[in-house]
C-alpha cells in the first residue's frame, strides 16, 4: 500500500464519550417519583409510570411518572400560590435566580449533554456544543431582561401561570427557551417535557431546587398528550406556550378559543435551502450537511427543501452525494458521529412511510452505501431528486434526515418555489452577492432567513413562524412580550347584534337625494354580491340609508383585492406615510359633514361628535408619522454575524370594527394596519356603517392604492366568520361580542391567522391603550435575517 493508498483508507477510530456520571446519576434517582410540583418531588396521583428508552440500542432507561389531570392541577395550583411573590419581587432578585441556573448548568453542562445524547439519540458533537450552550445562554441572557423590565416594557405585567409544552428534538433547549422568558418576566411555570425524553428536564428542576428558584415558580410535570391537554384546558393558567407539530398547534388553538388565554405556536416547517448559481458551492454543501442532517433532520427548522440553480443544479448535487457518502451514521457518544438514531421507531416508521410514499409519487430517493448499527432505530441520509413540487417530500414536514430537491431558472422562480409551502419557519439563500441575498430575503415568507448559513440560534435574536409554523417569536424582546399583558380592555362588554338591532322605524322624510351606499372592494364602489341591503337608522330610529349587505362572496373578492394590491405593502415607510397624512388632510377637509352624520347616527352632542373627528385626524396624523419609525433592529449575536430583526407587514388584515364611536374606531383599527405596509378587508360598525361608507371619497383622494383599503358592510358575526375561515387572510383584529370573538379564534386553524380579539370588550378609543405600538405589534411580523461577515 502507498502513501495515498494509505490515506484514503484512513478511518476514524473510536471516540467514545464517558456515560458512567449519566448512569451513575440514572441509576440514583427514583423516576417514579418524577413530578416537580411545589418543589417537591412527587408520584403520579395515578401511580402510573411511562418508559424512556436509549433509542440507540431500543434499552429502558427509566419508568417515569406519568401526571395526570389531578398532578396538572396541583402544578398549576403551585405555580398560582407562588405567583404573586414571584412576580411582585425586583427585577434584581429575579434576575440574580436566572443567573443562577445558568451558572449551575454551566457547572453540569458535560452531565447535560451525555443525558441528552442518551435519551433523545442526537450526537454528543450537537448537544455539548449547541444545544446545551445555547440553553445556557437564554438564561443568562433572560437574567438582563428581568432586570430592565419596567424600563423597557412599561405598562406591561406578567401574563401569570403559564403552561409550556414542548416537543423531544431538544429537550432542554427548547425547555430554555420557554423558561428563561417566563421567569424574566415574572411568570410561574407548569412544564411538560415530550414523552420521549424527559431526562433533561428532570435534572434541570434538580437545578431549580438548588438555583434558589422559589418553590411553586418552575413546576415540570412529565407524561404524554393527556397531561399536554390538561394543562392547555386548565382554567388555572393565563398563557400557553405549546411548541410541536402543527396538527397539535391546530388543536390547542381550537382549545383556547374564546378562553382569553395568550397563546404562542412554534410549529413545523419545511425549510427552503436556496442555492444561486454564484454561491460558492462548498461552503453551502458544508450548509447544507448543518441545515438538514443536523439532528438527523429532526429540527423544526430543517432546510429539507434544497432549491439549486439550474446551471450548477448537476455539480451541486454530484458534491452533495460525495459528502452525504463521508457522514458518519453512528453512537450518539462517539465524537464523530455526524447521524445518530431517531428518537423512537414510530418516527422511524413514519419517516420511511413518507420516503416510500414519495418515491411512489415520482420522486428518486438516493442513499450513501453504509451500514447501520445492528440496533438502534438508525436512518442513512437520504436524497430525493426528480421531486415534484406537489409531491409529499417537499410538502409534508419528514421531520428525518431526507432531503428533497428541486432546480429553479432565475431567482422569482427561486421565491415562487420557497413559498409555495403551507409553512415559513426558516429558510436558507446561499449567494456570494450578499446584494442579491437582501433581495430576496424580505421576498421569502418565513420567520428567520440565513444568509450564506443555516441553524444560527442565539438568545437575543427572536424565532418564530410565519403562516402554519405558528406564532409569536421565542427569543429577544419580541420573545418577552409573550410573557407580558398590557392592561385589557376595559371597555364594557359587546351586546351580539340582532337582527333587529338596526332596523329603522321610521322612513326618511325624502329631502335629499338618495346616497346609495355600495361596498368599496379594489378601489371602487361595488354593488354586493347578494344585492340586498341593509337599512341603517339614525339615532332617533328614521332611516338614515341604506348599505349594501355584503356576504361571502363579497368577502372573498375583498381578500383577492387586498391580495392583489402590491402598491401598499412595496411602498417605501415614508411614500406610506405621506399618503397617511393626506387621508388626513382630506378628513379634515370635510370634519363639518363627518361630525354631523355622528350626530345623526349616535345621537352624541355636536361638541362629542366634532372631537371624534378631530381624534380620528390626530391618530391618521399619529400613525402617518409612526410610519417610518416603528421600525427592526440590528442584534449582534456572539459570532460573527449581525442579525436584521426586520419589521414586516403580516399581510392581508381582516377587522372587524365595533359600534361605540364608529369613526374614530374604525380609523384606530385600520390605520396601523395600514401604516406597517398590510393591506386591509375592513367589516365597519354594523349598527353605523355610514360612518365608513362615507369615507369612500375621502380614501379616494387620498392617493391609496386600489385594494389597499376593502370595506364591506353587513352583519358582522357572519362576515367575521368568513374572514376567519379563508386561508388567504393572514390576520384578524375583532372587535365584537365575545362569541363572535371566540368563533374568530376556533376557525382561524385552517391557516392559523394572527387573530387579536378583545374578547368580547370593547374599549374606549379616545384613551391611549387605544393608540400606539400595541397595534402596531400585532401589524407585523418581525423577520430576523442572518447575515455573516469576515472571509
Ligand atoms: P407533538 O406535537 O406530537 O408533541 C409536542 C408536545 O405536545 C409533546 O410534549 C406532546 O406530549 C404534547 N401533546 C401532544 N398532543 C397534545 C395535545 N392534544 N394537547 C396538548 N399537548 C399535546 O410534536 P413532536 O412530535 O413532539 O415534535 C415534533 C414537532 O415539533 C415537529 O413538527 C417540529 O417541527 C416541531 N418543533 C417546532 C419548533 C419551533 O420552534 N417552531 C421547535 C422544535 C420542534
Amino acid at each position: 500500500m502507498n502513501i495515498l493508498e494509505r490515506y484514503h483508507a484512513m478511518d476514524y477510530g473510536p471516540a467514545p464519550e464517558a456515560r458512567n456520571e449519566a448512569d451513575a446519576w440514572l441509576a440514583a434517582r427514583d423516576f417514579s417519583k418524577a413530578l416537580f410540583i411545589d418543589g417537591a418531588w412527587k408520584a403520579a396521583a395515578s401511580g402510573k409510570t411511562f418508559d424512556t428508552s436509549e433509542p440507540s440500542s431500543g434499552k429502558l432507561l427509566a419508568k417515569v411518572s406519568d401526571a395526570g389531570a389531578a398532578d396538572i392541577d396541583a402544578a398549576v395550583t403551585a405555580a398560582a400560590k407562588a405567583l404573586p411573590k414571584w412576580s411582585a419581587s425586583s427585577g434584581y432578585a429575579r434576575a440574580k435566580v436566572l443567573y443562577a441556573i445558568g451558572r449551575a448548568m454551566q457547572r453540569h453542562q458535560r452531565l447535560f449533554a451525555v443525558l441528552e445524547s442518551i435519551d433523545n439519540g442526537k450526537p454528543i458533537r450537537e448537544s455539548r456544543d449547541i444545544d446545551v450552550p445555547l440553553a445556557i445562554r437564554h438564561f443568562i441572557h433572560h437574567a438582563g431582561w428581568a432586570q430592565t423590565l419596567e424600563k423597557d416594557f412599561p405598562g406591561h405585567k406578567p401574563v401569570g401561570v403559564v403552561g409550556q409544552v414542548i416537543p423531544w428534538n431538544f429537550p432542554l433547549l427548547m425547555l430554555a427557551w420557554k423558561i428563561a422568558p417566563a421567569l424574566a418576566a415574572g411568570c410561574a411555570v407548569v412544564l411538560k417535557p415530550a414523552e420521549f425524553t424527559p431526562l433533561t428536564a428532570i435534572l434541570f428542576a434538580e437545578i431549580c431546587e438548588r438555583a434558589g428558584v422559589p418553590e411553586g415558580v418552575v413546576n415540570i410535570v412529565q407524561g404524554g398528550p393527556e397531561a399536554g391537554a390538561a394543562i392547555v384546558n386548565h382554567p388555572g393558567v393565563q398563557k400557553i406556550a405549546f411548541t410541536g407539530s402543527s396538527e397539535v398547534g391546530k388543536i390547542i388553538r381550537k382549545a383556547t378559543a374564546g378562553s382569553g388565554k395568550k397563546l404562542s405556536l412554534e410549529l413545523g416547517g419545511k425549510s427552503a435551502f436556496i442555492v444561486l448559481e454564484d454561491a460558492d458551492l462548498d461552503s453551502a454543501v458544508e450548509g447544507l450537511v448543518d441545515g438538514i442532517w443536523f439532528n438527523q433532520g429532526q429540527v423544526c427548522c430543517a432546510g429539507s427543501r434544497l432549491l439549486v440553480q439550474e446551471g450548477i443544479a448537476d455539480a451541486f448535487i454530484a458534491k452533495v452525494k460525495v459528502r452525504m457518502s463521508r457522514l458518519r451514521v453512528g453512537s450518539p457518544l462517539d465524537k464523530n458521529t455526524d447521524i445518530g438514531p431517531l428518537v423512537d421507531r414510530t418516527q422511524l416508521d413514519r419517516v420511511k412511510g413518507l420516503i416510500a410514499e414519495g418515491a411512489r409519487q415520482g420522486a428518486v430517493c438516493w442513499q450513501p452505501d453504509a451500514a447501520l448499527p445492528t440496533t438502534g432505530y438508525y436512518h442513512l441520509p437520504t436524497l430525493a431528486t426528480s421531486v415534484a413540487p406537489a409531491n409529499i417530500l417537499a410538502q409534508e414536514e419528514v421531520f428525518g434526515p431526507v432531503l428533497a430537491t428541486m432546480s429553479f431558472r432565475n431567482t422569482e422562480e427561486a421565491i415562487e418555489l420557497a413559498n409555495n409551502t403551507r409553512y415559513g419557519l426558516a429558510a436558507s439563500v446561499w449567494s456570494e452577492n450578499v446584494n442579491l441575498a437582501l433581495h430576496v430575503a424580505p421576498q421569502l415568507k418565513a420567520g428567520v432567513v440565513w444568509v450564506n448559513g443555516t441553524n444560527m440560534f442565539d438568545a437575543a435574536c427572536g424565532f418564530g413562524g410565519y403562516r402554519e409554523s405558528g406564532f409569536g417569536r421565542e427569543g429577544g424582546r419580541e420573545g418577552m412580550f409573550e410573557y407580558l399583558a398590557a392592561k385589557p380592555p376595559v371597555g364594557s362588554a359587546i351586546k351580539p347584534a340582532t337582527a333587529t338591532s338596526a332596523q329603522p322605524v321610521e322612513q326618511a322624510d325624502g329631502s335629499a337625494i338618495d346616497r346609495t351606499a355600495k361596498l368599496f372592494i379594489g378601489g371602487k364602489q361595488v354593488r354586493p354580491d347578494g344585492n340586498y341591503s341593509l337599512a341603517v337608522a339614525t339615532a332617533k330610529g328614521k332611516l338614515a340609508g341604506e348599505v349594501g349587505l355584503g356576504n361571502r362572496k363579497d368577502i372573498r373578492d375583498a381578500v383577492a383585492a387586498a391580495r392583489a394590491c402590491k402598491a401598499w405593502p412595496e411602498a417605501t415607510a415614508f411614500n406610506r406615510s405621506q399618503v397617511l397624512y393626506y387621508f388626513a388632510e382630506n378628513l379634515s377637509g370635510r370634519a363639518d359633514e363627518f361630525a354631523s352624520r355622528l350626530v345623526q347616527l349616535t345621537g352624541v352632542a355636536a361638541k362629542a361628535a366634532r372631537e371624534e373627528v378631530e381624534q380620528s385626524i390626530e391618530r391618521l396624523f399619529l400613525y402617518a408619522g409612526l410610519t417610518d419609525k416603528f421600525e427592526g433592529r440590528v442584534h449582534q449575536p456572539p459570532a460573527r454575524v449581525v442579525t436584521l430583526a426586520l419589521h414586516e407587514p403580516v399581510g392581508v388584515v381582516g377587522i372587524v370594527a365595533p359600534d361605540n364611536q364608529p369613526l374614530l374606531n374604525f380609523i384606530s383599527l385600520v390605520a396601523p394596519a395600514l401604516a406597517m405596509g398590510n393591506t386591509v378587508v375592513a367589516i365597519p360598525s354594523e349598527r353605523d356603517p355610514l360612518l365608513a361608507t362615507d369615507l369612500y371619497q375621502v380614501i379616494e383622494y387620498s392617493d391609496i392604492p386600489a385594494g389597499a383599503i376593502n370595506i364591506v358592510t353587513g352583519r358582522s358575526a357572519e362576515l367575521c366568520g368568513v374572514l376567519a375561515k379563508h386561508d388567504d387572510v393572514d390576520g384578524l383584529w375583532v372587535f365584537a361580542d365575545a362569541d363572535t370573538c371566540a368563533k374568530a379564534e376556533a376557525d382561524s386553524i385552517g391557516n392559523l391567522k394572527r387573530v387579536w380579539t378583545g374578547n368580547g370588550r370593547s374599549l374606549d378609543w379616545t384613551s391611549s391603550e387605544a393608540a400606539g405600538e400595541a397595534f402596531l405589534r400585532r401589524a407585523i411580523e418581525v423577520k430576523n435575517v442572518w447575515v455573516p461577515y469576515g472571509d
